[in-house]
């Protein structure tokens, strides 16, 4: 392969295809962004986000302004347009926990059967070790000679998702080749030269990089939820277990926010699938392991729904629940394997009247369970409630007043399933306060 010209492709404009477009675009180069979505499609040509994430809709526009970045759903015009070609489409979960590789297969594939010259075709989407290799044969018998395959696992936060692609904690590349690196140094030169670092490494170490990170993060978010269970059990305070752990540098600060766990696009697939490559791979140690931290993660949900149930004397059936947040975490729109949306369909099952409130997510929330009432503001939700849940932190809750809201709801019962609001002001109203883990 020669050298790189600006020009690139991005395949799939989904929460990581979509952001590392603009922020391609933003680093300078020619890009041109590809979906199987016509609606997806339109909605970005037009300067509108798919989907809510902070500041990429203004750099969307910004680029669709300047020219840099433009939109298709022609796989022929994608395969002309450059050398480099990142594939960004999903690999949700499959039926038996494994990564559903359909879509990347099905994508890589076509591309490979339309590129014209050499090229390089370059996958971030999230594999389990082995992926990237059985792809790349395939990419050197369809794609022209001199085409070859590399990976470059993404590591963005959906809510800072910007933020991480510009500046990266660090770049990961599998590469089999010179030529290879070299492009990919020419592609990300803005970044190597802000000082981002950058590991060039086998496909199999790359791909590992992704899914280890992943399952560490998801560990570590287990860890103090399991402490949390004995703080329960003994009437110790998790929070200030946490915040006294964080001041060690070995263990460091991030991930250790008691609560009601971890879901999402990412984590909770991406655990269960490298769960499912250990037990292929007969590493015993990791099944057990990541099962275990999977099953922490899911017992709070449990758990929240029992504490609901507790408040409100024993039985859901007939009990209006205010939920304050759907999307699995704050900061975004994205409601797959929503925590909250879990719960809710818990209560609704054992015949609680369900209002949900979110700053961005109610949308996706009423279609992923109409049988929620969606309410637009903290107040409508919790009109008539006979309990409030607080299971989405999104700063705006914080602000809440909580006189003014003991004036709508039928009962005073708070349960705070992430440890975030200032459960003193809340008692001082008159409300009877739950946290998970404390006392
Ligand atoms: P997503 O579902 O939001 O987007 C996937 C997109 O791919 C969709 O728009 C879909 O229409 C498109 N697509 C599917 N088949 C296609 C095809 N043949 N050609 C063109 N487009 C096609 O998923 P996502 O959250 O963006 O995740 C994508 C990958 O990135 C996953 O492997 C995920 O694990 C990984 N990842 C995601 C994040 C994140 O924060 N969302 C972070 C790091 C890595």
């Amino acid at each position: 392969m020669e050298s790189a010209s600006s020009r690139l492709t991005v395949i799939g404009i989904g929460y990581l295809g979509l952001t590392h477009a603009v922020c391609m675009a933003e680093i300078g180069h020619d890009v041109l962004a590809h979906d199987i979505d016509a609606g997806k499609i339109a909605k970005a040509e037009s300067g509108e986000s798919p989907f809510y994430e902070p500041g990429l809709e203004p750099l969307l526009r910004k680029h669709l302004e300047l020219g840099r970045l433009r939109f298709t759903t022609s796989i022929e015009e994608v395969a002309e347009f450059a050398q480099v070609h990142f594939v960004c489409v999903g690999t949700p979960q499959g039926t038996d926990g494994s990564a559903d590789l359909s879509y990347l297969w099905t994508a890589t594939q076509e591309l490979a059967r339309h590129l014209t010259g050499p090229s390089l075709v370059v996958g971030k989407s999230t594999v389990p070790p082995g992926t990237a290799r059985q792809l790349a044969e395939r990419v050197g018998e369809l794609a022209p000679a001199g085409s070859e395959l590399a990976w470059n696992p993404e590591f963005l936060r959906e809510g800072f998702a910007v933020a991480d692609s510009l500046r990266p904690d660090r770049l990961v590349f599998g590469v089999e080749s010179d030529g290879a690196t070299e492009l990919l140094r020419a592609v990300f030169e803005p970044l190597l030269t802000a000082g981002v670092p950058a590991l060039f490494l086998d496909l199999e170490t790359a791909e590992l990089v992704k899914i280890s990170a992943n399952a560490f993060l998801a560990m570590k978010i287990s860890f103090i939820n399991a402490m949390a269970q004995v703080c329960e059990a003994v009437g110790a305070d998790v929070a200030m277990l946490a915040q006294a752990l964080r001041y060690d540098e070995r263990i460091g600060a991030r991930f250790l926010a008691p609560g009601l766990g971890f879901g999402g696009g990412c984590l909770p697939k991406d655990l269960r699938a490298f769960r499912h490559t250990a037990e292929q791979l007969g590493v015993g140690s990791v099944v057990d392991l990541l099962g275990t931290v999977d099953s922490i993660n899911l017992s709070r949900r449990a758990k929240v729904t029992e504490l609901a149930r507790n408040a409100v004397g024993g039985s859901l059936d007939g009990k209006r629940v205010a939920v304050l947040g759907v999307s699995f975490k704050p900061d975004t729109d994205d409601i797959r394997d929503s925590p909250s949306l879990d719960v809710c369909d818990r209560l609704i099952s054992e015949g609680a009247v369900v209002s949900v409130h979110d700053p961005v997510a109610l949308p996706n929330a009423a279609i992923a369970n109409p049988a929620l009432r969606c309410a637009h503001s903290v107040c409508d939700a919790a009109d008539g409630a006979d309990v409030v849940l607080l299971l989405t932190e999104w700063s705006d809750y914080q602000a809440i007043d909580p006189a003014m809201l003991a004036k709508v709801v039928h009962r005073r019962f708070l349960v705070d399933a992430r440890c975030a609001l200032d459960a003193g002001s809340w008692r001082a109203a008159g409300w009877i306060v739950t946290v998970l883990g404390r006392p």
